[in-house]
């Protein structure tokens, strides 16, 4: 009964009941997908009162209602350096299709071939462009030295060209939506590997010397560098932060222990994020999938990494 209804949302909605969308109440079913809309099996907000995103907490048509009144550009930075080249169809194929449907995206592919690059017919919103970039024989350097050039890039041209911009992995593919629940100021994505080992053994550089360090003790989340992003403004904050701690590292004769990666996860512990991807964004192929992790959206391509990167 719609009294019923008003039962439900003023105990689940108190705060809100005063809000027009609850005029949903009112005999339709509006309440009932709003009630629908939550998770009691995941951790749904931060510590800091950031949204942690999951299937089954959003509702995507008010989403892309409301992102639609802003007109945004979003920017997509991507490498296929040397033997990555292979990742470029399956993932702009994919993305084409599943990242930001019916938004306007900006591909960045950075590659050593741009004669390589396969010809894709992108959606009249998605455009693509190809950057010439040199390539390094380690490939740690490659992986790395993407916080540099992304820092670089946003300096002389993307701060001008787009309004968001998300970093991914080349060697991806996209499997479901990826939509506009992903925009906020800083985002990250929560590491598949934080849901399948002990908390203490996630994967922080802990040796004092390293810019990335982070003392014992101390940790959250752990994030995934194949997949963060965030406002122009931010995303320039962190890759120059980043690669400032790289660079430090290498003048020391140091590498951090997971890379870029490492000096992001010390960068998004002390900035941190004001929305967080749950693993459905970023699942590495090598694990397997827990029942909360409902949809795969995205995830690793499985690779032969003696033969790929050397
Ligand atoms: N990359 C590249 N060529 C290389 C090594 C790395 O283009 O030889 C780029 C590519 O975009 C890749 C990213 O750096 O997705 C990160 O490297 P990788 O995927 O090997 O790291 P993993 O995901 O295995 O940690
Ligand atoms: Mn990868």
């Amino acid at each position: 009964t719609s009294a019923g209804h008003h039962q439900r949302c003023n105990s689940l909605f108190a705060a809100l009941a005063v809000l027009p969308f609850c005029l949903g109440c009112r005999g339709s079913s509006a309440v009932f997908s709003l009630i629908s809309c939550r998770r009691t099996d995941v951790l749904l907000v931060s510590p800091w009162l950031a949204p942690i995103v999951w299937e089954g907490t959003f509702n995507r048509d008010i989403l892309n209602a409301q992102y639609r009144q802003k007109n945004f550009v979003v920017g997509v930075a991507t490498f296929a350096v040397k033997k990555y080249v292979r990742f470029i169809e399956g993932f702009l194929g994919s993305a084409n299709k599943f990242f930001l449907s019916g938004h306007r995206v900006n591909f960045y592919l950075f590659t050593d071939h741009p004669e390589k690059v396969p010809s894709i017919n992108l959606a009249p919103e998605k455009r693509l462009f190809i950057i010439p970039v040199q390539n390094y024989s380690r490939w740690q350097d490659i992986s790395m030295n993407r916080m540099d050039i992304i820092s670089n890039h946003i300096h002389s041209h993307w701060r001008y060209e787009v309004d968001y911009l998300y970093s991914m992995d080349i060697d991806v593919q996209m499997f479901e939506h990826i939509g506009v629940e992903i925009i906020d100021t800083l985002v990250g994505t929560i590491s598949s590997w934080q849901y399948t080992k002990p908390r203490d053994s996630n994967s922080y550089e802990r040796h004092p010397e390293s810019r990335a360090a982070i003392p014992h003790g101390e940790g959250d989340f752990y994030y995934a560098a194949s997949f963060y992003g965030g406002s122009v403004s931010e995303v320039y904050k962190l890759t120059t932060a980043c690669f400032k701690g790289v660079t430090e590292d290498r003048a020391n004769g140091i590498e951090a222990k997971w890379h870029e990666e490492s000096h992001l996860n010390k960068y998004l512990l002390y900035h941190k994020p004001t929305r967080l991807l749950s693993p459905e964004y970023y699942w590495d192929e090598e694990l397997i999938r827990p029942r909360i992790i409902r949809v795969k959206r995205l995830s690793s391509v499985r690779k032969d990494l003696q033969e790929v990167r050397f």
